[in-house]
């Protein structure tokens, strides 16, 4: 049908006829002369029609914006006064000659340039007009080309593109399962992957050695914000490689990832173990993109009788610590405020503060409504500890370890944003040496990553002490967000049913449950572990988007609902039937919901 795409005619084509598709982005009437701005997805070119051709320029004038057309004209320079440098195709245009109509449309329900002032469940409605906009096409683009570079460098590395089941058993990766009923098994379900975890691990039980998929994932979590119902992970899973190996292979796969898609050489990646990561950034994905640092200071704070710091100082399990911010004395008494009410979202019952004014001057020279409770000496140390300038504010945590770490990790990316403290570019780490479980609040252990994940000491060690033991699990970091995890695996039938019971899943619910694994793990398991990235936040970063939504052509809204189609949505009587499904009747109206 056409000649070209709209967006690429340029200089080179000047006095060639071309033949374009494409929609109406904008039209103008110029005293007798028509300006059509012509969009396909490469771009955008001026036609003109005069009424020299006048069949033509009556049906140019009767177009509306986002009318679909063909258009057959003759590429001319513009002149110098009216070529837009802004513009990719801005040095030439199209005089029209033929203009057949291929659609007409109704009036779009929102300005494709205006989308900033519509709201997002407008354009999630109408996402195919939403994604007709420039940024978005750009941004699905870019998002086809990452996944095609992901694609050569594993093919180049020698890994196999294997799918594996959609409808399957459950495979725990902490959240709630998607279930599906089965009608040919009445009362029974599939659940929807939550990862291909265990049909990765076992086709390397079966020697396909490097295995990848870009695979859907499902997990039915309360949405937090930037959580998908149903996500795309690259997901990798190798035998015969240790940790070191694996972060190799994969760093180099987000590096020349960078380079091809953005041309950008990202620097060294440090490993840092997690203890460290909590230790001085409250976060096991920190940001080192920001220049500011959590500082213990427990040890300090055992010598003072202020209560509110010395009851944590004293408790094993709590911490108090300090997060100086560099040039924020600035920050108001109504922004400490609104800090102490954000800080308060993970838990922390408020938010103690010192201003530094005159730092020579002593503790006269400091402003905080905690002075009065601590000794000088105590204070002056602190200080020093903490390298404290004129103009600085110090903020504290105290309270247990973990919503210390939470609340003042969250609080050093706040204010660092909020007062320009984000360095500029890329800033990529590994997170290593997580600990294999954590309390589950109820005198119980969960694994930090995920029950398959191989302890790095022995089954007998973990049995004595699971809090302590570490795993053999990594994470790969950028910017303060999480791109990828992963883990050796276990891949002894011994040590998985160790980690089973650990984790109180007893003989006969393993058995119940992932037979078919421990199973397998005992026909010639070789050593194997992989890693699975995050498709949607890798592109959102790669484009520099505020959402992962952005970079989904039709994603889920905050409640897990598609606006566009209205799903999830009613079933018939005859469906419910067949699956053997009676609804329940819904408490408060009566009615069969
Ligand atoms: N299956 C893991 C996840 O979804 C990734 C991995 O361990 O490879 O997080």
């Amino acid at each position: 049908m056409r000649s070209h795409y709209c967006g690429v005619i340029g200089t080179e084509h000047i006095d060639e006829t071309v033949t374009l598709c494409g929609w109406v982005d904008r039209r103008r009437d110029h005293g007798g002369v028509i300006f059509l701005d012509l969009r396909d997805r490469e771009g955008i070119v001026q036609v003109v029609f005069d009424p020299d051709t006048q069949e033509h320029f009556e049906r140019a004038d009767r177009v509306r914006s986002e009318y679909v057309l063909k258009v057959t004209g003759r590429v001319r320079a513009r002149t110098e006064a009216t070529i837009n440098p802004a513009m990719a195709t801005g040095a030439i245009e199209v005089l029209g000659k033929e203009l057949e109509i291929l659609n007409t449309a109704a009036t779009p329900p929102f300005q494709l340039d205006e989308y900033t002032n519509v709201g997002e469940e407008v354009r999630l409605q109408h996402r195919y007009m939403d994604l007709r906009r420039h940024e978005m096409q750009e941004r699905l683009i870019a998002r086809s080309k990452i996944t095609s570079a992901v694609r050569n460098f594993l093919d180049g590395e020698g890994f196999l593109d294997i799918e594996t089941p959609i409808l399957t058993r459950a495979t725990p990766e902490g959240a709630r399962d998607y279930l599906v009923p089965s009608r040919t098994h009445p009362g029974q379900f599939f659940a929807l992957p939550q990862s291909p975890q265990l049909f990765k691990q076992l086709l390397m039980v079966s020697g396909f050695d490097r295995y990848y998929q870009v695979a859907k994932c499902f997990r039915d979590e309360d949405l937090r914000a930037d959580r998908q119902p149903e996500f795309t992970q690259i997901d990798i899973e190798t035998t015969f490689l240790d940790e070191a190996a694996i972060m190799d292979i994969t760093e180099r796969m987000i590096r020349e990832l960078f380079t091809a898609v953005l041309g950008v050489d990202l620097p060294e990646f440090p490993h840092m173990p997690y203890a460290q990561a909590m230790e001085r950034y409250g976060s096991d994905k920190p940001d080192l993109r920001i220049p500011l640092e959590l500082v213990s200071v427990d040890d300090l704070m055992q010598q003072v009788e202020f209560k509110v710091f010395r009851g944590p100082a004293d408790d094993p399990a709590g911490r108090v610590a300090a997060l100086k911010v560099t040039g924020g004395a600035d920050i108001s008494r109504k922004e400490i405020d609104n800090y102490t009410d954000y800080v308060g979202i993970f838990g922390a019952k408020g938010l103690a503060w010192i201003k530094v004014n005159d730092i020579d001057a002593g503790v006269a020279g400091l402003q905080s409504p905690i002075l009065k409770f601590m000794p000088d000496d105590i204070v002056g140390q602190m200080m020093e500890r903490l390298g404290a300038a004129n103009g600085d504010i110090i903020f504290f945590g105290a309270d247990r370890a973990q919503v210390v770490n939470e609340a003042l990790g969250a609080l050093r990316v706040k204010v660092a944003e909020d007062i320009g403290l984000v360095g500029e570019g890329w800033a990529p780490l590994w997170v290593v040496d997580f600990p294999m479980f954590e309390e589950d609040g109820n005198g119980g252990w969960t694994p930090l990553h995920h029950p398959f994940t191989a302890p790095s000491c022995s089954a007998q060690e973990l049995a004595a002490n699971p809090g302590a033991a570490l795993s053999r699990a990594y994470d790969m970091v950028l910017n303060g967000c999480e791109l990828g995890g992963g883990s050796i695996r276990i891949h002894e039938r011994a040590m998985q049913e160790a980690v089973f019971g650990i984790l109180g899943i007893g003989e006969e619910e393993a058995r119940e449950k992932f037979g078919f694994l421990l199973d397998a793990l005992q026909y010639g398991a070789p050593p194997h572990g992989g890693l699975a990235f995050g498709l949607d936040r890798l592109v959102m970063l790669m484009t520099g988007s505020q959402s992962i939504r952005d970079v989904i052509a039709f994603p889920k809204t905050q409640s897990a609902h598609c606006v566009m189609t209205d799903a999830p949505g009613a079933v018939s009587a005859q469906q419910l039937r067949e699956l053997n499904i009676r609804l329940r009747q819904k408490q408060d109206s009566g009615e069969a919901g």
